[in-house]
């Protein structure tokens, strides 16, 4: 058995960029532009109205380019992140992103793209994009899909805005969303974005939602449910087939929160499922480094008779005579969507975060696609197995099995007097990223473990045998300082959000 990764040796000191600079220091040399200061206030010349000239100069850092790399760097090696550790982050599927999508989303061609090329200049470009689009809709069964939403809630908002649309044209003023308490924590927010109400329904023991229960809230005021599947527990919607019926019947929508599209890539088809509307968090499922709030896709997905309401731009092709006469397909921009719900992003959308996941399929290769989650599921299932019994003492859920996350409750650990809080500042010592912790809100001091299927079983192995060892080693005055190894110790979280303090 390897040791623990452990944390261990230097940390660099690091004082703010701000005051690591000289006057007059610059990482760039530009040549003169032959333009004075005093020019910009010439009002014949009226490069800038006046009234915005800043009376001081902004107060930014003036450094040079070695300092400016290394102040980063230097900040990054704080950091855990997928590249150095295990991050077991439930719900947000920090799996290994190969660095083969790194190199494609790098090319040239592709990262200096202006985004205004004439579309006959980058016929590549537009196909790549129209190409994803199909195998989405192969891979879920859907009918369309757009890439404008830049992260899964900003889809979760264009997929409730689609319904909104759908209804508001039909004259019908349906104001409810039906949320599960199993749905991710976006999903009643993205309703109340979008002017809608959200309700909450109970799940039963098993953690899922019994279509009994559902009947009790359908109404013609409902528009739509918004369920998450798997949902929060990592639980599969056993019922959703006639969920989707019940709300058909009714006249609603089914949306599907699909970030966890990782549990059944390339084992479930979403149209099965009978969903109208879907997003896929093309950073978590198709791997794109993400978290930290950096760039990323809510692709949606919708049915045929949704398709004229999906965002613009989108990518249509023609058939063209070429100079030879041979026939040719050319790639466009398009705005031409009948009950459009406008535009999301000035232009197509993060191209290079559909370019990786473009990539990572590919390499893949279709008859590998659906290994991901089998494997995902597997390695949840160990992990589940493995620990149920030193966390929980008993599983929270009655079903036993899980999809690709297992949720614990602190009951084991509490009685070692452990919380949950203690067992993830107490792992940071040991080389691991905590898992999600006190989440989902109804589960008691849950911890929240996504493994991905890109884990090995030693690291598994390891990640458990450290659990272990700090349920029997640990004590509660010990654990309180934790961690103790990193560079900077335990912070007070409440005053950190309320009070954050940018300036120096
Ligand atoms: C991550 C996640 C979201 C939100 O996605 P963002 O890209 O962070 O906006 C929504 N639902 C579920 C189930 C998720 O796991």
């Amino acid at each position: 058995m390897p040791k623990f990764p452990g944390i261990k040796g230097m940390f660099l000191d690091e004082e703010p960029l701000i005051i690591q600079g000289s006057k007059g220091l610059s990482g760039i040399s530009m040549p003169d532009c032959g333009l004075k200061k005093s020019d910009l206030k010439k009002s014949e010349n009226a490069y800038i109205n006046e009234k915005y000239i800043r009376k001081k100069p902004i107060r930014l850092p003036e450094v040079s380019e070695p300092t400016t790399v290394r102040h980063f760097t230097r900040l990054s090696s704080w950091n855990m992140c997928v590249d150095t550790v295990f991050y077991p982050l439930g719900s947000c599927t920090m799996k290994y992103n190969p660095k083969i999508n790194e190199k494609i989303a790098s090319l040239e061609n592709i990262k200096n793209l202006h985004p205004l090329t004439p579309a006959g200049l980058v016929q590549p470009v537009l196909k790549i994009a129209y190409d994803f689009n199909k195998i989405l809709c192969e891979l879920t069964g859907l009918a369309e899909f757009s890439f404008a939403p830049q992260a899964g809630a900003a889809g979760e908002f264009a997929g409730l805005k689609i319904i909104k649309k759908y209804f508001d044209l039909k004259g019908e003023n349906r104001k409810t969303i039906l949320v599960p308490d199993s749905s991710h924590g976006t999903n009643p927010a993205s309703s109340v974005l979008a002017g809608f109400m959200p309700v909450e329904i109970k799940t039963g023991k098993a953690g899922t939602l019994d279509a009994d229960e559902l009947e009790k809230y359908i109404s013609k005021d409902v528009a739509a449910i918004m369920i998450t599947n798997p949902n929060t527990f990592g639980v599969f919607e056993k019922d959703i087939k006639k969920i989707s019926d019940i709300m058909h019947k009714n006249g609603s929508f089914v949306y599907m929160d699909g970030a966890n599209f990782n549990a059944f890539l390339g084992n479930v088809m979403v149209s099965d499922m009978g969903i109208d509307i879907i997003q896929l968090n093309l950073h978590k499922t198709f791997s794109t480094p993400h978290g930290g709030g950096g760039p990323g896709s809510g692709a949606i997905g919708v049915v045929e008779i949704l398709k004229e309401y999906l965002p613009i731009p989108y990518v249509k092709f023609h058939i063209k005579k070429s100079v030879n006469n041979k026939s040719e397909l050319f790639y466009e921009l398009a705005e031409d969507k009948k009950y459009t719900i406008g535009r999301m992003t000035p232009f197509l959308c993060s191209f290079a975060i559909v370019v990786r996941a473009y990539a990572y399929l590919l390499s893949l290769g279709r008859e590998n696609i659906a290994s991901v989650s089998e494997i995902a599921i597997l390695n949840a299932n160990y992990v589940k197995k493995k620990l149920g019994k030193i966390l929980s003492g008993s599983d929270p859920f009655e079903e036993g099995l899980c999809m690709h996350e297992c949720v614990f409750n602190d009951k084991a650990i509490e009685e070692n007097g452990i919380s949950t809080l203690e067992l993830a500042k107490i792992l940071i010592d040991y080389g691991f990223h905590p898992p999600t912790v006190y989440f989902p809100k109804n589960i008691h001091g849950a911890i929240m473990i996504e493994p991905t299927e890109t884990e090995s079983i030693k690291t598994l192995d390891n990640f458990i045998k450290a659990v272990k060892e700090i349920k029997s080693k640990a004590k509660k005055s010990e654990a309180l300082k934790s961690p103790k190894k990193t560079k900077v110790g335990r912070v007070n979280e409440v005053m950190a959000n309320k009070q954050p303090v940018f300036k120096y």
